[in-house]
């Protein structure tokens, strides 16, 4: 077979997560098309411009204090200082004054200091008095002025292209003069699930029936501002009824999300499929627990990604492979989960020879802070509610047989 891929559905050739995730990101072909929205319209959006800011921050020299503004050139010998107060500059106000020398301004908090005055007392290093002020401690030029472009220089970079526009990015687009910004176009998403014995939630099952889990762990997971979801529901595992779904999908998506059917069961038609409407599938046996097998490919843009029916296995493999494939094709930047270290809080012993990701429960934590795990059945797989009973996910690397109470693991937190 060509380069080894494990287009044979058959063929027994597992891949290492890692080597899972490469080849899914290469067929992941980024967004180009871009829309510029008013900043308001493009929170949640995937950025698609280098920002720099386009102003000084701050913009002028302004007080950090509530205080009174000074002229430190004023100033005698002390031990006691005495000056009147002849205006008041407030935030918003244009910081003109006509204070003669030899006196001060009552001054707040991010209102602009003139230019003439070099210091800023805070009300609380002075007393006010009938004439004005009297403070004893001679203040340092400079003091609590925040000087124009100390924190940012207009053409500074703020932001990379890439990223989501969260409440971290929307204000340092706002705060840096952005009234509208370039985002990538809504990634078009169509989903299915497949399976003959799905059945709606609050509907009563029939014999041989199961409720459709997946579809709402989807809808949850792509429920995002720069997602444009098509949901087709469930699709029985009907070849012909399939096959019109996909090519439809295809047809009209960036990306094809399902669940089930990319096994090697008679009923487990979609790498056949894909392939008859024209797509390159690849199925790829992914030596992970829960998990394999799980298929991608193209179909000219469009992107198809074939989850198992498994609802652990598909949550999972979203998660490490799925994930990542989407993100890319949306154009964020790619970043995975660092996972974080933990301990055993028990032993643990399994069958080496796939790494696993096992749902775990955080039961407290070491005198240093470092999460205790307690991990949960290894019979898990066909268990969803599990999940959401889990704090996260231990990572068990492949070749891990057996470890002692305490050991260190890493985990992914949900
Ligand atoms: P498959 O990959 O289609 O062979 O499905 C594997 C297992 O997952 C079977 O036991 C299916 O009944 C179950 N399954 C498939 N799709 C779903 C779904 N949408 N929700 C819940 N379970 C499912
Ligand atoms: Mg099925």
């Amino acid at each position: 077979m060509a380069d080894g891929c494990a287009c044979d559905r058959h063929a027994h050739m597992f891949l290492t997560v890692s080597q899972a995730l490469t080849k899914g990101l290469s067929v992941a072909n980024p967004i180009t098309e871009t829309e510029t929205l008013p900043l308001i319209d493009a929170i949640g959006r995937v950025l698609a411009e280098d920002c720099t800011s386009k102003v000084d921050m701050p913009a002028f020299d302004n007080s950090a204090m509530d205080g009174y503004a000074v002229r430190t050139a004023d100033l005698g010998d002390g031990p006691l200082f005495e000056l009147p107060v002849a205006g008041r500059i407030a935030a918003g106000d244009s910081g003109a004054h006509d204070a003669p020398a030899g006196s001060a301004l009552r001054i707040f908090t991010g209102a602009p200091v003139p230019p003439d005055f070099d210091t800023i007392l805070m009300q609380e290093d002075c007393d006010a008095t009938a004439q004005g002020i009297r403070f004893s401690r001679r203040p340092k030029p400079g003091q609590h002025i925040r000087r124009v472009g100390e924190d940012l220089k207009a053409g500074a970079p703020i932001l990379r292209r890439g990223c989501e526009i969260t409440a971290r990015e929307a204000a340092a687009l706002a705060s840096s003069g952005y009234g509208e910004v370039t985002v990538y176009r809504k990634l078009k998403v169509t989903i299915f699930s497949t399976g003959s014995e799905l059945q709606q939630p609050g509907e009563a099952l029939g014999p041989g029936q199961i409720y459709n889990s997946n579809r709402y762990m989807l809808r949850a997971l792509l429920d995002k501002p720069w997602i444009a979801l098509t949901d087709k529901g469930p699709v029985e595992d009907n070849p012909a009824k399939l096959e019109q779904v996909l090519r439809e999908a295809c047809d009209s998506s960036d990306l094809i999300i399902t669940t089930g059917g990319v096994s090697v069961g008679d009923e487990d038609h979609m790498p056949r499929l894909f392939e008859a409407i024209g797509g390159k599938p690849d199925v790829m046996k992914v030596a992970m627990k829960p998990g394999k097998p799980i298929m991608f490919g193209r179909r000219g843009d469009a992107l198809y990604v074939g989850l198992p029916g498994n609802p652990v296995s598909a949550y999972v493999t979203w998660q490490i492979v799925g994930s990542h494939m989407m993100a890319r094709r949306a154009g964020l930047h790619h970043a995975s989960q660092t996972p974080e270290q933990a301990v055993l809080s028990e032993p643990l012993s399994r069958r080496a020879g796939r790494q696993e990701y096992r749902p775990v429960v955080i039961e407290g934590a070491e005198p240093d802070g470092t999460p205790r795990l307690r991990l949960m059945a290894a019979s898990y797989s066909g268990r969803v509610a599990l999940l959401a009973q889990s704090d996260g996910l231990a990572v068990i690397p492949a070749e891990t047989e057996a470890l002692p109470q305490g050991h260190s693991l890493s985990f992914l937190r949900f």
